[in-house]
């Protein structure tokens, strides 16, 4: 069995007798909690109670529990620990929040290097997520794999740091295709701006006054332009102009339209990574009325004696023991496309047959519940560059080999002076570009990342290898001086899915991508291809450009190269979608149909992937999300 909670074993499961206890005076058992008038929690500390039988234990009551320290999550925890309830005599709502994985301040120090990028994959903050694919569809292949983020910042902790909304068109199709009303642009762009500080709307600019649009200037996540661009990113630029783009220089400004190339904007504060535990967590970490659990792994919602309303959650404890934590007002899941998923069904919700195929209860029959997994599937294009080595100097900046972390010059830049390619987010250019005749109308299917390293066909298990060679400093591994350019589907049209294997919340759950299903994703990444070659091929990267590794030396076919090679860019979603219509699985305000009081907060619950990488749209879902909550409970 694989473990997901990896600080102990837990205690042995009863998850269908688990019972709540009377815990004294003043503290109420499930059962007579079951319709309370209002939310009501006692302002005095909370009581840890008795044992309960089956081995759980009952923890204190808050007002909201939030399951997922993520991206989400931590947008959550800061919006809801910062509000107090307008009656003026309940004071500040009280959070828990539920985080498996280990806090900021356990993270290695190559979290916050945003070059360190190549030393957390495989690492403890990943989950290492490896999927069950049909090899036949997948070019021989049984299974990709998947990083995803363990700890506070979740996967965003771990993210290349790409700060990248989409199209408006994406969010007008949630609305009018998928039913998500009040998620139009024009509605969520507050959402956006609220998170954001972005350098672009400090300046005075008419750039600055354009960027205010669009940006926020006072939120607590920092949005930067880079700091260190690679002279290799720069040559792509000039020689993707050369083949006909035209310069974005803001990919987010939906005025001008997302299709373009330029340097990609990146979430880091004075050269560091800014994660949402850096920018939504840290700032709220000493409160009263929050409570982080780190290392617990919530195993399912409870819920009332007639299945009806959520009332609290169920975790194993850093110790291995069972706890169960009762919310006054809601539960909030912001566990991600595979944990959201996997809890809902652990707790009965989800599709009715394959719960009773594991001999669960089904409390919801939801179908939608682990279904419309997405992804943006992805293949590289990668060169030797010449003579790498010719000036030790110049190369330490130019090549982003292992001579790099060794390097006086390039330490000092970074630790001293926030800069140098150490700031490097490692997809550092690329854009936006409209490949296939017959693509629907919501925009461009394909986005390019140059990325100034050399790669092997899947970068993440590239730089995994890396990693294998000692860390940052140390690292004895010698990578060849080269680039990658790597081509991504960001409006996909296969489906896959999320499925439990078993009924232990430790055990992983089945993950399906099922990339490739849909033919016209695979013309895509085989259109990304010839557009990088042809870019590759111009003058501007005549001088770093040496020999074609990938594809050449795997195959001179590239729908072969495509199904034998391709890889996650690292952008789930859907597997819980909002809107209308028998597969969604929450409202348009994130209430789970059929239960109260539980709401999926994440991005799972977007209907249709983004098109560019998720996280500052699951960022702007948990600012709506925390707006739906505040209302709901009278909260300012
Ligand atoms: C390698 C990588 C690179 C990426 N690069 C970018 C990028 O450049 N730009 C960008 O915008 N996005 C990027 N993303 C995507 C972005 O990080 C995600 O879209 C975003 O983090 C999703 O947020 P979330 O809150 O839904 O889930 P997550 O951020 O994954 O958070 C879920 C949290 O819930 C916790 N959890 C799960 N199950 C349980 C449970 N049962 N009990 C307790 N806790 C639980 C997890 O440990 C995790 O901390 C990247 C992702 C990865 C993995």
């Amino acid at each position: 069995m694989e473990n997901l909670h990896r600080p102990t074993a837990a205690t042995a499961f009863a998850h269908h007798s688990l019972v709540w206890v009377k815990r004294g005076p003043g503290t109420n058992s499930l059962k007579s909690r079951q319709r309370p008038a209002r939310c009501t929690v006692s302002r005095s500390r909370p009581r840890w109670s008795m044992q309960a039988p089956g081995g759980a234990f009952t923890g204190p009551t808050y007002d909201f529990i939030i399951v997922g320290a993520g991206a989400a999550g931590s947008v959550l925890a800061h919006r809801l620990v910062n509000a107090r309830f307008a009656d003026g005599k309940r004071g500040a709502p009280r959070v828990l929040l539920l985080e498996n994985g280990g806090t900021l301040d356990d993270a290695p120090i190559y979290e916050h290097i945003p070059l360190g990028f190549s030393q957390l994959l495989g690492s403890r903050l990943d989950y290492g997520f490896y999927s069950r694919e049909d090899p036949a569809q997948m070019g021989g292949r049984g299974s990709l794999y998947f990083p995803r983020g363990m700890g506070e910042g979740g996967s965003h902790a771990i993210s290349v740091m790409l700060y990248v909304r989409g199209s408006f068109l994406d969010y007008a199709f949630w609305e009018e295709r998928y039913g998500a009303t009040g998620w139009g642009p024009l509605d969520v762009i507050p959402y956006f701006k609220r998170s954001e500080s972005n350098e672009r709307a400090e300046s005075q600019d008419a750039f600055g006054a354009k960027s205010r649009e669009f940006h926020g200037a006072d939120g607590p996540l920092r949005v930067c332009n880079q700091r260190h661009p690679n002279p290799m990113s720069l040559a792509f630029l000039r020689a993707a102009e050369l083949e006909g783009s035209r310069r974005n220089p803001d990919f987010n400004d939906w005025n001008e339209g997302q299709e373009g190339i330029g340097m990609y904007q990146v979430t880091q504060r004075d050269g560091r990574r800014e994660s949402p535990a850096t920018a939504f967590l840290r700032p709220i970490r000493g409160r009263r009325n929050l409570h982080i659990e780190t290392h617990a792994l919530a195993e399912r919602v409870v819920l009332d004696e007639e299945q009806r309303r959520a009332i609290g959650v169920s975790y194993i404890d850093r110790h291995g023991k069972r706890v169960i934590a009762h919310a006054a007002c809601e539960v909030l899941l912001a566990a991600g496309a595979i944990g959201t998923p996997q809890l809902l069904m652990l707790s009965g919700i989800g599709p009715g047959e394959h719960l009773r195929s594991l001999g669960l209860k089904v409390v919801r029959d939801s179908v939608g519940v682990g279904s419309n997994l997405q992804d943006h599937a992805a293949v590289v294009v990668s060169h030797y560059s010449p003579d790498p080595f010719q000036d030790d100097r110049q190369h330490k900046q130019l090549y982003y080999t292992e001579l790099l972390g060794k390097d006086p010059w390039t330490l000092f830049q970074y630790f001293a002076l926030g800069t140098g390619p150490l700031t490097s987010p490692i997809c550092e250019a690329g854009g936006f570009y409209h490949t296939r005749a017959d693509a629907e109308d919501y925009g461009c299917d394909l986005q390019l990342r140059f990325v100034p390293f050399f790669s092997d066909p899947d970068p993440y298990k590239s730089l995994a290898e890396y990693r294998s060679g000692g860390d940052f400093l140390m690292n004895t591994n010698v990578r060849p001086a080269g680039f990658a350019v790597q081509s991504v589907l960001i409006r996909p049209h296969s489906r896959g899915s999320v499925r439990l294997s078993t009924v232990d919340p430790r055990t992983r759950p089945i993950i399906h991508a099922n990339w490739l299903q849909d033919p016209r994703d695979l013309r895509t990444l085989v259109n990304g291809i010839q557009v990088s070659r042809k870019i590759i091929g111009l003058e501007p990267m005549e001088e770093y450009r040496g020999e074609e590794v990938f594809p050449a030396s795997v195959t001179d076919k590239p729908e072969e190269y495509v199904r034998q090679t391709c890889h996650t860019a690292n952008a789930l979603v859907g597997t819980a979608r909002m809107g209308t219509g028998p597969d969604a699985v929450v409202d348009p305000q994130l209430r789970v149909y059929g239960i109260e009081r539980l709401r999926v907060i994440d991005a799972s619950v977007m209907p249709k992937i983004t098109g560019g990488q998720t996280g500052a749209p699951t960022m702007m879902i948990a600012e709506r999300g925390a707006d739906f909550v505040k209302q709901t409970w009278k909260l300012t």
